[in-house]
């Protein structure tokens, strides 16, 4: 499980999370949802100490990522980024497989096993000699997906990673991502896709103006929102 407790975060002397407490069950999806500049993607990047926080404190399985060594937080908690963040000069397959090598200085022949299988399973078994201005978008996200499995986290971050995409390949990419929360992998999405926070995840959370406004199941937060705030948003969004 991961235990975020009063989670505090600012840049200089811009407050951008006021103390967030938020639970995240093992195999559980959360999507966290919210206008633009409320502290989503900070609150992704301290998960993963991307930034560091200014206060609180954040429990992977009991143990505080804010006292783990990066080596060890890297293997721990993969992400997703917006923008793929693949080393372009590499094919797909060698993508998955250098961070195998490198970060979990894993074998070369264990890390080529791993690396073709995460391919497969996102559909880029065929693709996987090509570099990523070879590939599409959707393809590079799926590359970067499976770059992420391969490490074989206990969470992943995915944050906005349909955004950059064309309209018709952003389907493709949240249907992988539904199947791996059906696989029972522990995720936690910031999306706008509000259809897919809807049916896919368990719990949804939304922020505002670095606090958590409301969270609770979709049904709650989409079909009885209780806050001003989050109807106002919802009016907008939806
Ligand atoms: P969006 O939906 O647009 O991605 P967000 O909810 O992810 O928004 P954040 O990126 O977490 O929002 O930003 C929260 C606040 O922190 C915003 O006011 C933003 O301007 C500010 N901020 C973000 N990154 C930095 C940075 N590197 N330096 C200074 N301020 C930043
Ligand atoms: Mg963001």
């Amino acid at each position: 499980a991961l235990n975020i407790r009063n989670l505090t975060m600012a840049y200089g002397e811009l407050d951008v999370l006021k103390g967030i407490d938020l639970d995240i069950a093992p195999g559980s999806v959360t999507c966290i949802i919210g206008p633009s500049g409320s502290g989503k993607s900070t609150l992704l990047r301290c998960l993963n100490r991307l930034v560091e926080p200014k206060g609180g404190d954040i429990l992977l399985d009991g143990d505080s990522i804010l006292a783990m060594k990066p080596e060890r937080l890297r293997r721990r908690v993969g992400m997703v980024f917006q923008h793929f963040n693949l080393f372009p000069d590499h094919t797909a397959f060698e993508n998955v497989m250098l961070s195998l090598t490198k970060v979990k200085k894993m074998p070369r022949r264990e890390a080529q096993r791993i690396a073709e299988a995460r391919l497969a399973e996102v559909g880029l078994a065929a693709r996987r000699d090509h570099r990523p201005a070879g590939l599409s978008g959707g393809q590079q996200q799926r590359v970067a997906i499976a770059r992420a499995l391969a490490m074989d986290p206990e969470i992943i971050l995915f944050d906005e990673v349909t955004s950059a995409l064309d309209p018709e390949l952003v389907k493709g990419v949240l249907d992988l991502m539904a199947a791996l929360g059906r696989q029972g992998m522990t995720m936690a999405v910031v999306t706008h896709e509000m259809g897919f926070a809807r049916r896919v995840a368990d719990q949804v959370v939304f922020m505002d103006e670095g606090r958590i406004v409301e969270a609770g199941c979709p049904e709650q937060i989409f079909d009885n929102p209780r806050s001003e705030r989050l109807q106002r948003f919802l009016a907008e969004v939806l």
